[in-house]
């Protein structure tokens, strides 16, 4: 169990310290971290960097992958996660098998962290980024033109609109699950609205394949846990699986958390240009096991609702970055998707390396 002071330290308020706490466990753990960064800055002038780390042989042909920040406000608690995992691993908490590789991408999106947003520099959600090799950027969801002018008003905000949010799913007469698969699947013809795919591989996106690609050469097999919060119960975590995985044999390893991307089966939905599945493409001969745990925080037409204000101000308030930055938007944002409580942080940290135990007792097995 982390104490007071652990949490307080793990759970950072700057991209900053976040990223200070994965030097310094490194550093104690004698583990070289491989920076790449993009060309923005954060509020403080800072580089703002994807940040690599290999714990275990360089020759394992298994890999355990942990991946936190592709949305950016949302590698607050990942950071922590992933500390926390490091911190199991030094103490021999958690140990791992023969031929077991551990290795950490910290902060995919670190211009969104650094800005508490969940998009990059381009508005591009990175989740929705790795369209597999030779798919265009472009298109949208069926209905998403019905539902544009909502989603995106193009003048900043006056007043409350909380009830004219919720009258949507009625107005729109999509359905709950159709209008969710909407509103989240991704598109990628309005650059400036929900959901933007973005018009090519961001330069975050490019970093983390030139890394995978310099670094699984010896890997048959990765076990790899992409780490969210947002859709769900609260502290509790959905895992998430494509439709083509095998979710029996997943539940033997992981129990009944595993849930398929169908929005009328899960929290989740269906989307494109995954990074799970845009990684898988790229090496379709490693033996993957992809698993997006996504650990809730609120609900979901609230959540969309915060998404929803923090893009209107961002895009049409006219307002300068700092600006934007200490706008209750923004902070509204991080709440939303790192809820302030040490129950709640407690909860994703335990069960952040309770998922690990489970591949290394999978891994082990086999
Ligand atoms: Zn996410």
């Amino acid at each position: 169990m982390p104490s007071d002071v652990q949490l307080m330290r793990l759970f950072a308020k700057e991209y900053v310290s976040a990223r200070q706490n994965l030097l310094d466990i490194c550093e104690k753990m004698e583990l070289e971290i491989e920076s790449r960064a993009i060309t923005e800055n954060g509020p403080h002038e800072e580089a703002l960097t994807t940040d690599f780390v290999w714990y275990g042989p360089r020759d394992a042909s298994r890999l355990i992958l942990h991946s936190s920040g592709v949305h950016g406000v949302e590698g607050y608690p990942g950071s922590a996660a992933q500390v926390w995992i490091l911190e199991a691993l030094r103490s021999g908490e958690l140990s791992l098998p023969d031929d077991t590789a551990f290795a950490f991408i910290h902060i995919v999106n670190p211009w969104g962290m650094a800005w508490l947003r969940r998009v990059n520099e381009d508005n591009a959600d990175l989740n929705r980024n790795f369209l597999p090799p030779g798919e265009e950027y472009t298109g949208e969801p069926e209905h998403y033109a019905r539902l544009d002018a909502f989603l995106n008003p193009k003048t900043p905000a006056k007043g409350s609109e909380f009830y004219t949010l919720k009258a949507l799913w009625y107005s729109t007469r999509l359905g709950f699950a159709t209008a969710k698969q909407t509103v989240q699947e991704g598109q990628y013809n309005r650059p400036k609205a929900l959901q933007f795919g973005g018009s090519k591989l961001a330069n975050s996106s490019q970093h983390v394949l030139d890394w995978l690609g310099e670094n699984l050469v010896n890997a048959k097999k990765v076990i790899w846990f992409d780490f969210h919060t947002g859709l769900g119960p609260f502290g509790v975590d959905s895992l998430l699986v494509s439709e083509s995985a095998d979710k029996e044999s997943l539940k033997q390893s992981y129990g009944n958390r595993i849930q398929v991307l169908d929005p009328s089966k899960s929290v989740a939905y269906r989307i494109r240009g995954g990074i799970q599945a845009g990684v898988e493409a790229r090496w379709p001969d490693i033996e993957w096991t992809s698993i997006t745990q996504e650990f809730g925080t609120i609900k979901p037409i609230p959540l969309l609702r915060l998404a929803r204000a923090e893009n209107r101000l961002t895009q049409w308030s006219g307002k300068p970055p700092m600006a934007l930055l200490r706008s209750k938007e923004r902070q509204a944002m991080l709440n939303g998707f790192s809820p302030p409580s040490d129950k709640w942080r407690r909860m994703i940290l335990n069960r952040s390396r309770a998922i690990v135990k489970d591949a290394i007792a999978e891994l082990t097995k086999n």
